[in-house]
């Protein structure tokens, strides 16, 4: 791997929702279409991070495949040089190297991050390995740290939720590197990666039952969320039970009418035509259910067109890409984390 690296990964808990499609699933796969003639592309399922929180385990190892597969049939080449698939955990040197940054890490510094205070607010802090804040969703921050500098990773797209994330990895690259000379490259600033990306424009499609919540794939009811894997019929149901107001007229106002606010949204997406153009035809009309309908009928299409991809995605192909590129990983992971060691002693220099 010679380019700078751009390294980016989803996390398998769970069937992915149309959120996460749009929101995160297709920019990455745009990106690696731009990107992938001069970047190295680092794509990885980080299952290692599967489980910071409570999981069904029964699920994860097939989960992680299948997430794999939503990218190829989201249209991410597997042909491509530069663009590396890889699964975290069949890499140890990620465990490897979050150890021994856990040990130049900060109490303090982690927990201040907002990430861990949000996720562990709905946890509790008893002996309870099923209610209590895990120690790894402490030390997430630290795995991703090493996810990133074993590559040397330039750019890293993250949501505004990760970017406390991507500072905490800055950091402790350059407070090891100061102790022991260079042994990372710092990644880039948030603002350089902003500038590389273009700032995430913070699209959040909403919970269809509750729109001031966004969908998110650990929502207490499926109802108001559209996963990928769901029959088109049963989402086109969940699109026209979805809640609305009482305005009486449809406006594109997302502080007073979230919810149809989030189903012209979804219309755009799915079309994929500018948001004005769908405004256009339907802001001033007055019937919701026809909006629904039109809708519904976008959703149940879509998924029909996705899952058939998906259906046909070549497994055989996609796990001897997944077994060579795994290969070439593991050498490039080894060497950096065989840098680190003899920098702090382990090995002889
Ligand atoms: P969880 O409930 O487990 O946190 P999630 O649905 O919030 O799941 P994440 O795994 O946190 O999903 O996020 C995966 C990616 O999907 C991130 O890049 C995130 O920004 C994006 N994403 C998540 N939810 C939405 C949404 N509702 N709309 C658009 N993008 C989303
Ligand atoms: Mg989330």
């Amino acid at each position: 791997m010679d380019k700078k690296v751009i390294l980016t990964g989803l996390r398998a808990n769970n069937d992915l929702h149309i959120g996460n499609y749009f929101g995160a699933l297709m920019p990455i796969v745009d990106m690696a279409h731009n990107r992938a003639d001069d970047y190295d592309i680092n794509l990885f399922v980080p299952d290692l991070h599967s489980f910071t929180t409570p999981i069904d385990h029964k699920q994860l190892y097939a989960q992680t495949l299948h997430n794999l597969k939503l990218f190829v049939a989201a249209g991410l080449p597997l042909d491509h040089p530069n663009i590396h698939l890889y699964r975290q955990s069949f890499v140890p040197a990620h465990s490897e190297l979050t150890w021994i940054l856990d040990c130049f890490s900060g109490f303090g510094q982690l927990q201040r991050m907002t990430q861990f205070k949000d996720k562990s607010k709905d946890l509790d802090n008893s002996d309870n390995p099923e209610a209590a804040i895990s120690v790894g969703l402490f030390n997430y921050p630290v795995l991703m740290a090493a996810d990133i500098l074993l590559y040397d990773a330039s750019y890293i797209p993250v949501g505004d939720d990760q970017t406390q994330h991507i500072e905490f990895a800055r950091d402790i690259a350059q407070r090891m590197n100061s102790k022991f000379s260079e042994i990372f490259i710092v990644p880039k600033s948030v603002t350089e990666q902003h500038e590389f990306f273009g700032h995430d424009q913070g699209l959040r499609i909403k919970d269809l039952v509750d729109p001031l919540k966004k969908m998110s794939k650990s929502a207490a009811s499926s109802k108001g969320v559209v996963f990928l894997g769901d029959d088109p019929k049963d989402a086109a149901e969940k699109i026209m039970s979805a809640t609305t107001d009482s305005v009486g007229t449809i406006n594109f106002d997302s502080a007073n009418q979230p919810g149809i606010t989030n189903l012209l949204t979804l219309l755009a997406l799915l079309r994929q035509e500018p948001q004005e153009n769908i405004n256009a035809e339907w802001v001033g009309k007055s019937r919701y259910g026809d909006l629904k309908k039109t809708l519904a009928t976008a959703m149940e299409q879509f998924l029909e067109g996705f899952q058939t991809r998906l259906a046909s995605v070549n497994e055989g192909l996609l796990l001897s890409k997944l077994e060579s590129d795994e290969k070439l990983i593991n050498a490039v992971a080894n060497a950096k984390l065989l840098t680190v060691q003899k920098a702090v002693g382990l090995r002889q220099k």
